[in-house]
């Protein structure tokens, strides 16, 4: 039997409420040993969906005055009895009442164990699980609104239908191969084909959205690079709406790398300001120059900054060399002075360009609607379903790929019994990405991210 759980549920900050909240067979039983209510009943005497006032009262010492909210399994978040201690929000006195709860019976809850006994107990799939945290960790409108519908079962509902379709063919396929003497009718070829061609073509969009799905929850890696004195600092202060970095006009400034996370648009940029890219004596500039380098090796999304009021020099060279493959927006900045720098060849090597004034913001709007354009979140209906980690991605491609098997397998004649074996791999993905065939080792990494007392 699970332990009863308990820990601070709400910022580990001062706050005008702190929630302690209590998860297990025993939460009523336990809060009801440190808390006094007002009123006469009893926490142990009342039913689910009910507040009680009263207080925490631990070794005769009053901690606190508090609102108790009881819930009776399974109807609760986590499916267990729950209570809900809501305190007066000082870290200080919650402490203390968590000590109390813990000396009653509870123990400390790990890194989201309610979410995890939540799914444990089938009030969640793993899809929904990660979209809590997404929804905890949303920085716009979008991403809260994409988390919201995976929340709601968009992502999960999607995937049923894509694995409902697969198992009714798989059941056939399988009852047909094992009694062949059965009057058990045939799947038509073409029956087949089609559902798999429509099968692949809902993973492959699932897919597609993707990068737009993950550039509007959990954000993008930008890098930000260019030769020294380009602007770089001058563009990262300007999304950042206030003076992040150091801006000079002396080269070598920016030595390490300056990170912060902002909103363009529907876009959620984790940028980083990198050092400018030159050869240099300096050793600490050097090893500034190589981060740089990684950083833009990882990114997502990089803006190549140019200078337009001096010619391109050999580190722009570099520069252009480094951004091949890469999904750039060359950002043609200091268009408010004459411009000297090849314009035409740039723009003709860097199909995706905005000109721009960092210190003046004038061509801001235009950088945005690039970036939007090239990550596709314009067009993102952010009501439809949406893979969100790349563990959700990796379990969509290998059910893709499966699926793809499935399909060139019956098109090259193979017994339908080795279509089968391809379909069923495909099911196996697909009940993973949701959860239900998941080992330990994915569902501790999915909760490893999650912060205690969710
Ligand atoms: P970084 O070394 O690439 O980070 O460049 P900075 O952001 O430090 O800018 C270098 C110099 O260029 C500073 O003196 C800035 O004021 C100036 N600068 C940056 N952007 C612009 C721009 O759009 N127009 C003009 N006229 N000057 C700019």
């Amino acid at each position: 039997m699970a332990s009863t759980v308990a820990a601070i549920s709400t910022p580990q900050n001062t706050g005008s409420i702190g929630i302690i909240r209590i998860s297990g067979e025993d939460a009523v039983t336990i809060a009801d040993r440190v808390f006094e209510p007002t009123g006469k009943r009893r926490l142990t005497e009342l039913e689910g969906y009910r507040a009680a006032h009263g207080f925490v009262v631990y070794e005769g010492e009053r901690l606190d005055e508090c609102v108790a909210l009881v819930f009776r399994a399974p109807k609760s978040y986590t499916g267990e009895n729950v209570v809900e201690l809501s305190c007066h929000g000082g870290l200080f006195v919650l402490k203390k009442v968590l000590r109390a709860v813990f000396s009653c019976g509870a123990v400390p809850a790990g890194p989201g164990e309610f979410t995890r006994r939540a799914f444990l107990n089938g009030k969640l799939d793993l899809t929904e699980a990660e979209a809590v945290m997404e929804l905890i960790n949303a920085q716009n409108e979008q991403g809260a609104k994409a988390s919201l519908s995976a929340l709601e079962g968009a992502l999960s509902k999607k995937i049923d239908a894509l694995s409902g379709r697969l198992i009714s063919a798989s059941a056939q396929l399988s009852a047909w191969v094992d009694y062949p003497d059965d009057e058990i009718e045939e799947l038509q070829e073409p029956v087949l084909s089609k559902m798999l061609c429509e099968v692949e073509s809902s993973l492959s969009s699932l897919l597609d959205r993707f990068d737009a799905g993950t550039a509007v929850t959990r954000g993008v890696e930008t890098a930000i690079i260019g030769k020294p004195n380009v602007g770089k600092s001058a563009l990262m202060n300007l999304l950042s709406g206030y003076e992040k970095s150091i801006v000079t006009g002396i080269e070598g400034t920016t030595r390490d790398i300056v990170e912060g996370t902002v909103n363009l648009g529907a876009l959620v940029l984790r940028l980083a300001d990198t050092a400018g890219i030159r050869s240099t004596g300096d050793e600490v500039e050097q090893l500034g120059v190589e981060r740089a380098k990684a950083r833009l090796e990882r990114a997502g999304l990089v803006f190549a900054v140019f200078d337009l009021s001096r010619p391109l020099g050999p580190e722009d060279e570099e520069i252009i060399t480094l951004c091949k493959g890469k999904r750039v927006i060359a950002v043609l900045n200091k268009n408010d002075l004459p411009t000297v720098a090849d314009e035409a060849r740039l723009k003709k090597l860097f199909p995706v360009h905005a000109a721009l004034c960092a210190l003046d913001g004038d061509g801001l709007a235009q950088l945005e609607e690039k970036a939007e354009r090239l990550l596709c979140t314009k067009e993102l209906d952010t009501s439809q379903a949406i893979l969100s980690t790349e563990r959700q991605r990796k379990n969509a491609e290998s059910a893709l790929s499966a699926v793809r098997r499935a399909r060139r397998t019956l098109e090259s004649g193979i017994t339908l019994d080795a279509v089968n074996v391809c379909i069923d791999d495909a099911i196996g993905f697909l009940l993973e990405l949701k959860g239900e065939k998941a080992g330990d080792a994915v569902i501790d990494e999915v909760f490893s991210s999650f912060c205690v007392g969710k």
